[in-house]
């Protein structure tokens, strides 16, 4: 078993961290930073795992988790990292891995360049961890369909030019074979996004609300087999965009040592805390990172990973809040008050907690896995 990264890899997770600099700079609540989103297209990060002839990278589920934990690392605006992650894991691959030859011709170029903003769309006032009670319909029109239904929590929904939205097709048939996904251009007549939600933590991304009205809307993947794209693109990100929050680990726990050895703080024998508490995150750190790279691992072997992103997922994220929470805490320790980055960094775990399907919804999913 070889643990090191291939020249590659370490080129590719050089490149990233670089780019740090150019990521730099205030976010705003609700509002994707143009300039930082082309800057990560001209790299095509929004294309990491897309094969090349559709303009993405081609790189296969591994390196894309290298790249992103090197994303989360370098930039501090989570909400920029989390809006790239959406767009690529639950947009632009179920494209790639399920559209037609057309589809893919037509959609992926822009989307790997950043020229276009995609979303994903599942979530609805009334269903989010339970699919089965879905209530965007999809009725046909011709050789395509339309929809009718609000999608609530759509990251990159108020600024998205694309969305893949899963809509019933079957009613009687429910969530397996009754659900499909569907490609939805949002500048269309029938679709209206809602302005961003004021959120409290991941400021820099735009999150909103996509009300579909009688939306024209094209079949991703076969009619009925939405179930199959979603739980797809779900372990790529519980997996994926996880692996960025590795890298977000990391940046907090530099910050925090960085600061300690600034308030040259005596030794570790002298004094437990803060110092204990860090060595503890650089252990749940590293435990993190191994659990997200394994599951990449898998991924990219084309193997079953449905277990594996719902242990990521839980791990990273618990690991994460917990990481942050002690960064906010050694920051009031040494300067009295925390600074607006680390409330902002904690409340930015703390989401994690939530979205790609809550830590209870994958602690079932985990149980289930195991048999009980
Ligand atoms: C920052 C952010 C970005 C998001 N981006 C997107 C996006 O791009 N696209 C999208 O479609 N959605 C998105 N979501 C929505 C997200 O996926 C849902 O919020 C999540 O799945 C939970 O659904 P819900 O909000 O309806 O809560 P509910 O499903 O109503 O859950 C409420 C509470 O009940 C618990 N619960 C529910 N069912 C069970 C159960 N069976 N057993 C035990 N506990 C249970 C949950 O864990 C939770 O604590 C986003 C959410 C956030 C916070």
């Amino acid at each position: 078993m070889d643990f090191a990264l291939t020249p590659e890899q370490e080129a590719l997770r050089r490149e990233i961290v670089a780019l740090g600099s150019e990521l730099a700079g205030e976010r705003h609540i609700g509002e994707l930073d143009r300039a930082r989103w082309l800057a990560c297209g001209r790299r095509k990060l929004q294309g990491l795992a897309v094969p090349e002839p559709y303009g993405g990278r081609g790189l296969d589920a591994l390196s894309t988790a290298i790249a992103l934990d090197a994303l989360g690392q370098a930039c501090e605006d989570g909400g920029l990292v989390f809006s790239v992650g959406a767009h690529l894991l639950a947009c632009a691959i179920p494209i790639a891995t399920f559209g037609s030859e057309a589809q893919k011709q037509r959609l992926l170029p822009g989307l790997c360049d950043g020229s276009r903003v995609g979303a994903h769309a599942l979530t609805e006032p009334d269903a989010g961890s339970d699919t089965a009670t879905l209530q965007t319909r999809a009725e046909p029109d011709g050789a395509q369909f339309r929809l009718f239904g609000t999608k609530r929590f759509v990251t990159n929904g108020p600024v998205a030019d694309l969305a893949v939205v899963f809509a019933s097709t079957t009613a009687a048939k429910g969530w397996l074979g009754g659900t499909t996904a569907f490609v939805v251009d949002t500048h269309a007549p029938g679709v209206s996004a809602s302005p961003a939600h004021a959120t409290l933590g991941l400021a820099g991304a735009a999150i909103g609300d996509l009300v579909l009205d009688g939306a024209i809307a094209e079949p991703l993947g076969s009619v009925g087999g939405g179930a199959a794209i979603f739980a797809h693109a779900m372990s790529w990100e519980r997996i994926c965009l996880f692996a960025a929050h590795v890298g977000a680990m990391q940046q907090l726990l530099e910050r925090s040592l960085g600061q300690l050895r600034a308030a040259r703080r005596p030794r570790s024998e002298a004094a437990p805390e803060p110092t204990h508490r860090l060595a503890d995150r650089k252990a749940q750190l590293e435990a993190a990172r191994l659990l997200a790279y394994q599951s990449a691992w898998r991924l990219s072997r084309g193997e079953q990973a449905g277990l594996d992103g719902s242990l990521t997922k839980l791990f990273v994220s618990e690991a994460w809040v917990a990481a942050a929470e002690d960064a906010w805490a050694v920051e009031k320790e040494l300067a009295g008050v925390p600074s607006p980055a680390a409330d902002a960094a904690l409340c930015d775990a703390l989401a994690s907690r939530i979205y790609s399907g809550t830590s209870e919804i994958q602690r079932k999913l985990i149980a289930r896995w195991l048999g009980l």
